[in-house]
């Protein structure tokens, strides 16, 4: 993936989508008794080849089970090939630790908990921030390549750099919610080539340990005894209908469903407008459908990860962002997950950058369309069509604390505060539609820390565990840092793998 040079990444995921819509998104639960004869066995059963697939895979394997991983693409990997592979650890890990990063479990703790949405699943963070540390080392014992650089730089690292601030920490409100530490973890290469690595070398482990990976096989409809334990599963392989027997359990691991334009309007209307689906193209909601048609809750389904990604370069961040009634609502510097999430779901899916002589994108990005360019504020706002006067209020205001380092508003820090003066200004336009706004969905299956889902009344459906993004999990909306996917899946995957290896025969 190059930056501003050929095919438009705009271009390039609208590709992607078209793809989706060949794949399946799950079918009924069919009665045990339709099933005439089993065409295989196998003790774990996990659907999908992510990174919340082969962790559970991988641990399911250590445990002593015979697993079988089936993936429904051609390749091997789902998004998170194509991600950053940027993980969210913290606590004092190793790499923190040989770059002299001061962090604590109680401060990421604190973070995660009390910076992003209200009444976080605290069972599921306690449990990812105490054991973040042995998370990391299992990582790093997996063959995952870090190297000890760290930058200060905001954004994902396009450097070789292993930790960064990955997050909204440093911004207001959060800088005073917990001590800010770098705990965004990437692998240390050059571009974004961070997920691709993390899978490769985690699907190198699985074949190694004698996992029995399929590709091109579709996980369709559950199976399912009288008294309600999974039986197996009938999937599609290689365009084959086929019937799949498990004895201990099944790993729904489908990703979310970002290419379910169907489920989207349904589900997350908030999204179904970003434009740009941001995912691999198996994100149809297969797994999802599946568990809900065996009775499995589903939370938080409206949510996402909406980005709004304008830095870098970070001077832009000098300009003010603002709605369509020319107020500001957010300090500009916040993660561009929190900004996107601010402008989708509570701006109606409209705003605008204002910046100055000082603070421009120049001539390469692809990301924002300039939607005026005027000497004064006055003419700009006529440009853009703002409520007559509001905007000339808004930067009179801004400028009148900015010039003191003050936002009494929004706290933004002092390398970003200034005020605006001195044409050109213009107007970036950040609206969910007309930018560049990558979306995938955070909704999914209700499960307990092990994986097990859970249906509307808090009772695990036997032998039935799900991970990743086919889960409500540890991202929400507002989406803090980036690796909290990521980490959720390889974590939380790892957890699903060995409480379904150990998951007794025909038991709940
Ligand atoms: C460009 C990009 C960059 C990102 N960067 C980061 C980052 O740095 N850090 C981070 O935390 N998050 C990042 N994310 C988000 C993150 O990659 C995903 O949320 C996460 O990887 C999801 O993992 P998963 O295992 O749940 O699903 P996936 O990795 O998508 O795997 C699911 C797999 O299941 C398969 N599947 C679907 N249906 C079926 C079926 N019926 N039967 C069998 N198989 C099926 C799919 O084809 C897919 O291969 C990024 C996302 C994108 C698109």
């Amino acid at each position: 993936m190059q930056r501003g040079r050929g095919i438009s990444r705009r271009a390039l995921l609208a590709g992607a989508g078209t793809a989706a819509a060949t794949i399946a998104a799950g079918a009924a639960a069919l009665p045990r008794s339709k099933v005439k004869a089993w065409d295989g066995s196998t003790d774990v059963l996990v659907a999908g080849s992510g990174a919340a697939g082969v962790s559970a895979a991988l641990a399911a394997r250590a445990a002593g089970a015979r697993v079988t991983l089936i993936e429904a693409l051609p390749k091997l990997g789902g998004s998170s090939a194509m991600s950053g592979g940027v993980v969210y650890a913290g606590g004092g890990t190793e790499l923190q630790r040989a770059l002299r990063v001061e962090d604590s479990v109680e401060q990421m703790f604190a973070f995660l908990s009390r910076a992003g949405a209200p009444h976080p699943p605290l069972d599921k963070l306690q449990r990812y921030c105490e054991d973040s540390v042995a998370h990391f080392d299992w990582l790093l014992d997996q063959g995952v390549r870090y190297t000890e650089k760290f930058t200060a730089a905001k954004g994902l690292p396009m450097g070789d750099e292993s930790l960064y601030f990955s997050g909204t920490e440093q911004a207001w409100p959060a800088r005073e919610l917990a001590t800010p530490a770098p705990r965004g973890h990437v692998p240390g290469l050059q571009g974004m080539n961070g997920g691709r690595h993390l899978m490769e070398v985690l699907l190198q482990r699985a074949r190694g340990a004698g996992v029995t990976l399929r590709t091109r096989v579709a996980a369709e409809r559950l199976v399912v005894e009288d008294d309600g334990r999974i039986a197996g599963l009938l999937v599609r392989d290689n365009d084959q209908p086929r019937a799949l027997r498990v004895r201990r359990g099944l790993v729904l691991a489908c990703g979310g469903f970002i290419h379910n334009r169907a489920m989207l309007q349904r589900y997350a209307p908030q999204l179904f407008d970003c434009s740009v689906p941001w995912g691999n193209a198996g994100d149809m909601g297969a797994g999802i459908n599946m568990g809900i048609a065996v009775g499995a809750a589903a939370l938080r389904m409206h949510q996402g990860f909406a980005i709004a990604p304008v830095y870098p370069p970070e001077h832009v961040l000098s300009g003010i962002v603002v709605n369509a009634s020319a107020q500001r609502f957010i300090s500009e510097e916040s993660y561009h997950g929190v900004l996107g999430d601010a402008i989708a779901y509570h701006q109606g899916g409209r705003a605008w950058l204002i910046t100055d002589k000082g603070a421009d994108f120049g001539m390469h990005q692809d990301n924002f369309v300039m939607a005026g360019e005027a000497n004064t504020i006055g003419d700009l706002a006529v440009n853009i069509g703002f409520p007559s006067g509001a905007l000339q209020h808004t930067v009179a205001y801004y400028n009148r604390f900015a010039e003191t380092g003050e936002d009494p508003l929004f706290r933004k820090s002092a390398p970003y505060l200034r005020p605006l003066l001195g044409a050109p200004y213009r107007a970036w336009d950040l609206s969910v539609d007309r930018a560049f706004f990558p979306a995938h969905t955070f909704g999914g299956l209700h499960t307990t820390v092990d994986g097990q889902v859970l249906d509307s009344f808090g009772d695990a459906i036997p032998g039935l565990f799900a991970a990743g993004r086919t889960t409500a999990g540890l991202p929400m909306a507002p989406y803090i840092a980036s690796g909290l996917s990521v980490g959720d899946c390889t974590y939380f995957g790892r957890r699903a793998g060995r409480a379904v290896a150990a998951h007794p025969v025909g038991a709940a």
